[in-house]
């Protein structure tokens, strides 16, 4: 008898360590910034193993920086600026072919909002330096030929410029794309909850703890507010706005976005908010969508499949694709 006690004590007690050490732990989050792509990326991924997520992690902030390189217009050696140096054509990376293939499809589907030739309007602006100005009218009639949705020619991995002098600017898809890369990053190592967040550009992978992800849409004349919330899961939410990049003189708003037809900031729009299976998709829809004004923004982007919009019009009002009254919250 008083030899049985204490062995039952440590049987009870190897037993409760080894269904400790078995019970599952709870997913932790790991949350992480970096200064990418001109802007501040963060992602969030949820797992048990904290140290298969930090590699995770890691391997998408890499996945982004190389996407990076490639399309940056800032770096001689990448496919943007060597296609926009190149008299006639340039062979660039499949990644960045795709870019330009989607980039070109919307192009087409917009009538030419979206126009991957503005490159030689936004150095005009200089809208992201420190002295930014209001070009003349000779400047952009002059950056403005031979641009338009014709204006590039995709064969595989080569690109034929329509004319030398066209700058390419892939920046209002690229940001999208490489979110899209982070993303399939995380799902190939196992991660199946995570946000990644490009300064606007989100995905939201999976849902968050079996609910969709509120994610909130800046108010466009307070940074304080949300316009609205929308809920979403294993989609994109990409927010074009004339807040993001701006400068004022006399009174007036100057912002990044620019209608292709007159070179000038795109004056339909507050902002323009699209959700989508992939964010490539939605960063390009949202640029489209924010030129094009409410009416034929949503009609664009009813004719792609799981695309819906918020739009912010010029006066404030709110414009809405049908699909996303169930899926919106007002504050
Ligand atoms: P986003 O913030 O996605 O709307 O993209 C805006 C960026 O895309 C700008 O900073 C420019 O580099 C470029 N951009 C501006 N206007 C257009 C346009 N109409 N079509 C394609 N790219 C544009
Ligand atoms: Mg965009």
């Amino acid at each position: 008898m008083s030899l049985t006690r204490p062995l039952t004590l440590i049987v009870l007690l190897a037993l409760l360590a080894i269904y400790l050490l078995r019970a599952p732990t709870p997913p932790q989050e790991l949350r992480q910034s970096r200064l990418l792509l001109g802007t501040v990326v963060e992602i969030a991924a949820l797992g048990p193993d904290q140290a298969r997520l930090e590699a995770a992690v890691n391997n998408a902030f890499a996945e982004i920086a190389r996407i990076e390189a490639l399309m940056t217009p800032h770096q001689p050696q990448s496919d943007v600026s060597r296609l926009s140096a190149a008299s006639d054509e340039a062979t660039v990376a499949s990644e960045t072919a795709e870019v330009i293939a989607l980039g070109l499809q919307v192009a087409a589907a917009s009538d030419g909002a979206l126009d991957l030739t503005l490159g030689r309007v936004k150095a005009l602006w200089a809208i992201e330096s420190e002295t930014p100005r209001i070009p003349s009218s000779e400047e952009l009639a002059e950056a403005l030929e031979e641009t338009g949705p014709a204006a590039l020619q995709l064969d595989g991995r080569q690109v034929r410029k329509a004319a030398p002098q066209l700058a390419v600017d892939l920046g209002a898809v690229a940001k999208g794309y490489a979110v899209d890369r982070a993303v399939a990053v995380l799902r190939a190592a196992g991660v199946t909850q995570a946000s990644v967040n490009a300064g606007g550009d989100i995905f939201l992978l999976g849902d968050h703890g079996g609910r969709p992800w509120r994610i909130g849409i800046q108010h466009p004349r307070n940074d304080q507010q949300v316009a609205a919330t929308l809920l979403v899961a294993d989609q994109a939410v990409v927010t074009s706005g004339d807040y993001e990049r701006f400068f004022e003189r006399d009174g007036v708003r100057y912002h990044h976005i620019f209608d292709p037809k007159t070179g000038r900031p795109g004056d339909r729009c507050q902002s323009a908010s699209v959700v989508a299976p992939s964010a490539a998709l939605a960063d390009a829809l949202s640029t489209a969508v924010f030129v094009l004004g409410p009416e034929a923004g949503l009609a664009l982007v009813e004719k792609f499949p799981g695309a819906l919009a918020l739009v912010i019009d010029a006066a404030g009002g709110r414009h809405l694709s049908p699909g996303l009254q169930e899926r919106i919250e007002w504050p």
